[in-house]
């Protein structure tokens, strides 16, 4: 178990925007900031106290890494179970091990989320082979995606199965592959909740998500839903997060089905992209609350400044990055070079609320 009391020096492992953001919140209370990547020019490296470059597998040097620091969260699930496990053992993991091992796999986070009374998710199977796959296409009504159960993001090794394509999945390894079936849904939303030491749960308000080719690349803030589908879903929310003892924040992507019903897509431990309007639109941020939490003072609740949307840049838009600047705020990812589908950066349109 984790004991977080009297914290300066924080550990982040992975060195992205969300690593990168993170620093920015630390810095900001005073707190020193140590960053591990795999990635020797990312994003989060200017912004640390002191960056680590190494192999996530290299237990020797995450060993060194966590004699540094008092305490150490993830920027992404997808780390190995050895390298979490190790930290955890020194007692500096934060949010807890099992939190994580469950978000970086599909089928072990489907098998968590349907355990708990009253929520669900899309009807799933395990495949591990073109003939599991050909018995799911069937089951689920020839309506399905196929992903693997690890180490896929920004719908990354994720592929949508149809009557064309079915045969050309015989030539694929599908080993720990998930097929899901295809939600038909009315939208998708997020909630995102903070979570400290002293108990204090502070939900910030559903946002709607677009996603095109499976990458996120608008949120709209606040999303415009009813009453009752808000409350459900900060509710799903908060019990997801506290069945798992988060101690930081909880995001979890939601579809809205046409009655109104919510089934949950999938969960991260972490700030999540469709967070990122917190920076403008709320007092305190996703990553200030991170911060607050894992160094264990309490949350701020934050008041909601404004409304409005946040776009991705992505890929070849980035070049686009001079004109936006002239008329958003705009967040620069410093990303070594600009690759299809690779997120570079992302602007904020705002509405301010009259107060
Ligand atoms: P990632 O880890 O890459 O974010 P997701 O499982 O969230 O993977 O999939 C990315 C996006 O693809 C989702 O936000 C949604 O738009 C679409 N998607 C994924 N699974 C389904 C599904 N079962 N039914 C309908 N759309 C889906
Ligand atoms: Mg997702």
């Amino acid at each position: 178990m984790t004991k977080i009391r009297n914290i300066k020096n924080i550990g982040i492992i992975g060195g992205g925007q969300l690593g990168m953001f993170l620093c920015k919140s630390a810095k900001k209370i005073n707190k020193r900031v140590y960053v591990f990547s795999d990635q020797e020019n990312c994003s989060a490296k200017k912004f640390c106290n002191d960056f680590f470059f190494g192999d996530f597998n290299d237990l020797e040097s995450i060993k060194k890494f966590s004699e540094r620091v008092d305490i150490i969260t993830v920027e992404t699930e997808n780390i190995p179970k050895e390298t979490l496990k190790t930290i955890d053992n020194l007692g500096k993991l934060t949010p807890s091990f099992r939190s994580i091992v469950i978000a970086q796999n599909r089928l072990k986070e489907k098998n968590f989320l349907n355990s708990l009374n009253g929520i669900k998710t899309t009807d799933y199977m395990a495949i591990n082979n073109f003939k599991d796959l050909e018995k799911a296409y069937i089951l689920f009504n020839k309506s399905i995606i196929i992903k693997s159960c690890e180490f896929g993001y920004d719908g990354k090794n994720q592929y949508k199965v149809n009557s064309k394509n079915l045969a050309d999945f015989k030539k694929f390894s599908l080993k720990n592959f998930i097929a899901e079936k295809v939600v038909e849904y009315k939208k998708e939303i997020s909630v995102i909740s903070c979570i400290d030491k002293f108990n204090n749960v502070y939900s910030f308000p559903p946002v709607e998500n677009e996603h095109a080719n499976n990458i996120l690349v608008k949120t709209k803030f606040p999303a415009l839903i009813s009453e009752e589908v808000n409350n459900k879903a900060i509710n799903f929310s908060q019990t997801i997060s506290k069945e798992l003892s988060i101690i930081g924040v909880l995001a979890v992507e939601m579809f809205v089905l046409y009655n109104n019903d919510i089934l949950i897509n999938e969960i991260a431990p972490r700030p999540h992209n469709s967070g990122h309007w917190t920076m403008d639109g709320c007092e305190f941020s996703q990553f200030d609350n991170v911060i607050f939490s894992i160094s264990g003072q309490k949350l701020k609740k934050p008041k909601i400044l404004s409304e409005g949307s946040m776009r991705n840049i992505i890929g070849d838009e980035y070049k686009n990055k001079d004109e936006i600047k002239k008329n958003y705020k705009f967040y620069d990812y410093y990303k070594e070079s600009i690759k299809p589908k690779r997120k570079m950066g992302h602007y904020t349109i705002l509405k301010k609320l009259s107060s």
